[in-house]
């Protein structure tokens, strides 16, 4: 028996204006008393008071609500302390439509991780904006109660082994409803019994319609679970355009290429999503100022491509390609090959991550991968920390310059020649408020709910200090992932795909019947193969221009294709 079914859990709102109080009150009730219990306070003490004893009488509190401007506490300070208590729950700040300077207040918490999302206060209905706000956050906050109660697959394994670990975190990236059981439980016996299997070897899943599979690899699991979406009849093999690696930039070419009416194929070697699905909040992507989840985003994507017909082969990697009488081959991680008219190279790039898995789980909540730009207006005032040496950081470093109060550029190494641009080395020392670490390493951080301190170490004496920190911004290197790619496709010297106008003359593309040629835009120096997002040479880095360049590569597809 899951948690939801014991008792129902419990929205909520505290608000010191009677009127407005009454309104939520019955927005809240009317459309999700059946399912959970509304609870209201008039001040923000009381409604602390509150999550205390609902947090002593063992309570599920789903969705917090408060106003902003309350007369003991402002809002965004009791959601903060709310989230100490419950720190699953999530936390709509509420404010009135014309009160901007709560608006400006709210997009900076927002930043921080202080509140998941500021709306407007509910007037007389219809309140549909409100409602899918906390909508919203309860099909979120109920993921893990869908996932239990609907599971597609049950698995027995050891509670700490690596193995089921990373099976749950891809069902997790693939949203699959699952549920895990450790294997010295009395549900995960009884699950062992049931299947007719013994623990000698794990994990074992039972899927929904009775299957078992003992230890699967990868493969076996994806192809287990891949029974309608996007699974064709007969294994195709052949194919218009196939999309190597399911990211934005890959998902992006698979909607367009599939709803152009072209056989696709996308190939996913690990998870669809790619970066983006590791990120937990979104928040640059246009139209969702609300954020969304890349595990959304991709699932959303996944769906889409799959309802225009574009096929997926899931958990296998590229692992080569040539031509072979006209059409490009990709050998596949499975032994299998697979062959297309042309290819959308889309494998984008593994960022280096820091390692510290404290600041892990904070990553979107003071810990940023990436450049700084979305986060620094958020910032104002604040000490802000950046790691790296090389121009990356550099820019992040002078652009937070102008937000935050302090800035702390962290170098491994003892200089920042080693890795910089003069100029940028000349725009840090400029800037006032930006101080330079040199051999300095992050071993540590936390805080509660978002970045409160880090813990640095000078690798030189191997003295660790404490400091207090309101984002960390991780510029460390990116890593493309193009080992696969056969050599005929040039590359910059660290390994990124040269497209269009970047591709040397002597690398043309050319095919057998014609004369080399300059490459089209996004082409690579391989005719009919083109790269798109992070791999790319020159790219920008972000899911929006990934996106927008896996669309217009179906472009050039087309262009291709129409001449061959
Ligand atoms: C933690 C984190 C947070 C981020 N947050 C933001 C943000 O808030 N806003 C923003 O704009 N950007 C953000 N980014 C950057 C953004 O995610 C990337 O720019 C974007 O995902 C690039 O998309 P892509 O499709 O080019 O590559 P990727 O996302 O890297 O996807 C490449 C895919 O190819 C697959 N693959 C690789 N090799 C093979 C192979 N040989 N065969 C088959 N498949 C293969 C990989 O498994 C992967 O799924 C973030 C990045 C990280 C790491």
């Amino acid at each position: 028996m899951n948690g939801w079914s014991v008792f129902r859990p419990i929205l909520l709102a505290v608000d010191d204006k009677a009127e407005d109080l009454e309104r939520v009150e019955r927005e809240l009730g009317n459309r999700y008393g059946a399912d959970y219990l509304v609870a209201c306070e008039a001040s923000a003490e009381a409604a602390l008071t509150r999550l205390r004893d609902l947090k002593a009488g063992g309570k599920e509190v789903a969705v917090v609500l408060a106003d902003q401007r309350m007369p003991e506490m402002e809002g965004i300070e009791f959601l903060s302390r709310a989230h100490e208590l419950y720190p699953l729950a999530k936390r709509l700040l509420l404010i009135d439509p014309m009160d901007g300077a709560s608006f400006v207040r709210a997009s900076r918490a927002m930043a921080l991780g202080r509140i998941d999302y500021v709306e407007y206060k509910p007037g007389p209905p219809p309140n549909e904006r409100f409602h899918e706000v906390v909508t919203g956050f309860l099909r979120e906050w109920t993921r893990p109660y869908r996932s239990e109660a609907n599971a597609v697959v049950r698995i027995v394994g050891e509670r700490w082994s690596a193995r089921s670990h990373e099976m749950r975190d891809l069902l997790e990236r693939y949203a699959v409803p699952h549920a895990f059981y450790p294997v010295d439980s009395e549900a995960g016996r009884t699950l062992l019994r049931s299947a007719g299997k013994t623990a000698e070897r794990l994990p074992v899943w039972v899927l929904f319609d009775g299957r078992v599979l003992v230890d699967p690899s990868n493969e076996e699991a994806a192809d287990a679970l891949n029974t309608t979406e996007g699974r064709p009849e007969r294994e195709e093999t052949d194919f218009d355009v196939m999309v190597v690696g399911g990211g934005p930039a890959g998902l992006a070419a698979a909607v367009y290429g599939a709803s152009e009416g072209l056989s696709t194929l996308v190939l996913e070697g690990e998870a669809i999503g790619g970066q983006a699905g590791t990120s937990s909040m979104i928040r640059n992507y246009l139209g969702f100022a609300q954020g969304i989840s890349g595990q959304e985003l991709a699932y959303q994507a996944s769906r889409q491509a799959s309802l225009f017909g574009a096929r997926f082969r899931l958990m296998r990697h590229a692992t080569g390609l040539v031509v072979e009488e006209g059409r490009l081959v990709a050998a596949l991680s499975d032994g299998t090959e697979v062959s297309a008219r042309s290819v959308v190279v889309a494998t984008g790039a593994s960022y280096r991550r820091l390692g510290v898995p404290e600041l892990e789980v904070l990553n979107g909540a003071g810990v940023f991968y990436g450049a700084a730009t979305t986060e620094a207006r958020a910032l104002e005032g604040q000490d802000v920390y950046v790691v790296g040496g090389a121009n990356s950081a550099g820019q992040a470093a002078v652009h937070l310059s102008k937000y935050a109060s302090t800035v702390t550029l962290l170098v491994r190494g003892d200089s920042l020649e080693a890795g910089m641009s003069d100029y940028l080395i000349q725009e840090v020392e400029d800037a006032e408020n930006v101080r330079v670490r040199l051999h300095t390493r992050v071993v540590g951080g936390g805080g509660e709910g978002r970045l409160e301190r880090l813990a640095l170490q000078d690798s030189a004496s191997g003295f660790t200090e404490a400091v207090e920190a309101a984002a960390l911004f991780v510029l460390i290197g990116a890593e493309p992932r193009t080992g696969w790619l056969p050599d005929e496709i040039a590359r910059d010297e660290r390994g990124f795909v040269l497209t269009g106008g970047d591709v040397p003359n002597d690398w043309h593309p050319t095919d057998r019947r014609g004369p080399k040629r300059p490459a089209m835009p996004l082409e690579t120096s391989m005719h009919g193969v083109f790269a798109t997002g992070d791999v790319r040479h020159g790219s920008v880095k972000r899911v929006a221009s990934a996106v927008g360049e896996g669309s217009v590569a179906i472009r050039m597809v087309h262009e291709h294709l129409g001449g061959t």
